[in-house]
């Protein structure tokens, strides 16, 4: 719901010391509006208060009069796991961010870092009309107080589910009644004391490791999925519901009957090829073969199976149906990858398929080479028929950033200790290092090289936590403290592995 009061004081304000004047026009389009200046007064009509930010914007940007609405309904981020990795000026920031882009849309992971930042993300979204969408993962929302046993199984019968707290991999079984009964109840008390949410995005566990147990073995992912789906849309009745087709679940399940009352879906292209549009019609992009696991239609080129997979979930739903694109992509450690120009051209796809409009990853720390790109999709997405340039030499490859850029892919070719530690230290010894997202830098290159060369104890208990643990998200769900934790932890490692070098290990 957008806050009409909030918004028009915040662009009456922008615009301070001229007056803003705001009337609702129902005959515009969706965000569209229109604006004059005259005598000191901004006089703006809209089809909702969004378009009176709007027009305050292009008024700061000089211009006194014009009209505008854009292709797209959906515009936004979603900064994914990331929350707690800012600090509340990085955060306050990126929303400010998402305002001067026109965006109306933010994905926020409710189980990650949005209780320390949610005083600060409800009052900046609603002077923007930002409107956020809960991406909820069942597992760690419902089944707080589901019993251990009632959790997905290896196909010897041993429970999947490390135990010592929930983590975003762990699954519940999805063919036992008491515990399928146990995650109803879990479901019904969560949102009986979230009134406040909206608009929910179910999510289900992180990975593939599905439930093998004798009667689960033979349901494929979806299947598993839907087991939880089914209870969740029953009894959120009155929100707004969104699902989300990913990874082993983009083919459409037997019993389509709730999906096709879904208020949203959104369709994640997680495993694209990005160096080829969508369209793809010279047949460039990958075979991605762990989707063949699910979908056997799957062994053809990525972008052609993912398109074919948009189009028949744009058909059966009647809701809103978007795409999420993993643009910023937290595992390319924020250096550019030269594929801006693919993403424009998709957005011309999108249109024609009649797709209501797009979220990208994105998050402030590491964000600097990613704002060319994001700067001409925020503009693409009113007009994607226009061509828009991007600037690769200055705004994309800047010179400043680029030892990091080496270190980068130098640790990425060889993932040892010591390109670890060549990297953590170039990121920590720089003034602007908390520009970069040094926490999962540090974390996820650590995480590689621990795998790669088996494990290093330091004898500390949350330094071999942070070495052991699959997501650096939910380690920092664990901690006091999490950024001043997590980068204390990298700092140490760092000492150590210095110590160790010196003494030739
Ligand atoms: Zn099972």
């Amino acid at each position: 719901m957008i806050a009409h009061d909030a918004v028009l004081s915040f662009a009456s304000e922008l615009v301070a010391p001229h007056r803003l004047t705001f009337r609702v026009d129902p005959g515009l389009a969706p965000d569209g509006y229109r604006f004059e200046f005259a005598d000191g007064v901004l006089e703006v009509s809209g089809e909702n208060a969004r378009g009176a930010l709007y027009a305050a914007y292009d008024f700061l940007e000089g211009a006194v009069r014009g009209s505008d609405a854009p292709r797209f309904t959906i515009r936004g981020v979603n900064p994914c796991e990331s929350l707690a990795r800012h600090s509340p000026e990085q955060l306050r920031k990126f929303i400010d961010r998402l305002g001067r882009w026109r965006f109306n849309r933010i994905v926020i992971h409710t189980q990650y870092g949005y209780e320390e930042h949610r005083e600060l993300l409800e009052i900046e979204c609603a002077r923007r009309g930002i409107e956020p969408i809960h991406y909820t993962y069942y597992n760690l929302a419902f089944c707080g107080d589901v019993s251990p046993e009632y959790f997905a199984r290896k196909a010897d019968g041993g429970v999947k589910a490390s135990g010592r707290r929930l983590e975003c991999y762990d699954r519940l079984c999805a063919s036992n009644p008491e515990g399928l009964a146990a995650y109803g109840r879990g479901v019904d008390a969560y949102l009986r004391t979230h009134p406040e949410l909206d608009e929910i995005l179910f999510a289900t566990a992180d990975g593939a490791e599905y439930c093998e147990c004798a009667r689960c073995r033979h349901l494929g992912p979806v299947e598993q999925c839907m087991a939880f789906y089914d209870p969740f849309f029953d009894c959120a009745g009155g929100r707004k519901r969104h699902f989300i087709s990913y990874f082993h679940r983009y083919h459409l399940p037997v019993d389509l009957r709730r999906l096709q009352q879904t208020e949203f879906i959104m369709f994640d292209t997680h495993v694209r090829d990005r160096r080829v549009p969508l369209r793809d019609e010279y047949a460039r992009s990958a075979v991605q073969p762990r989707l063949i696991e699910a979908d056997p239609r799957a062994s053809m080129p990525v972008n052609r199976y993912l398109i074919d997979r948009l189009k028949e979930w744009r058909e059966v739903a009647s809701g809103k149906v978007y795409v999420f694109e993993n643009y910023m992509m937290q595992s390319i450690y924020g250096v550019p990858t030269l594929d801006n120009h693919i993403y424009l051209q998709d957005l011309r796809l999108f249109a024609e398929l009649g797709i209501d409009g797009v979220v990208y990853e994105a998050f402030e720390p590491g964000i600097q080479a990613m704002l060319p790109l994001l700067d001409a999709a925020a503009q693409a997405l009113w007009h994607p028929e226009r061509d828009y340039e991007i600037d690769q030499s200055n705004g994309v490859y800047r010179p400043d950033y680029q030892e990091f850029y080496r270190l980068a892919g130098e640790h990425k070719a060889n993932r040892n200790w010591t390109t670890w530690a060549a990297l953590l230290e170039h990121l920590l010894s720089r003034p602007d290092y908390e520009e970069f997202d040094f926490r999962y830098i540090g974390f996820n290159a650590a995480w590689f090289v621990q795998q790669r060369l088996g494990a290093w104890r330091t004898g500390d208990e949350w330094t071999d936590r942070f070495l052991s643990i699959n997501k650096l998200w939910d380690f920092m769900n664990e901690v006091e403290r999490p950024r001043e934790t997590t980068e204390r932890i990298i700092r140490e490692l760092l000492e150590r592995v210095h110590i160790a070098k010196k003494n030739g290990c």
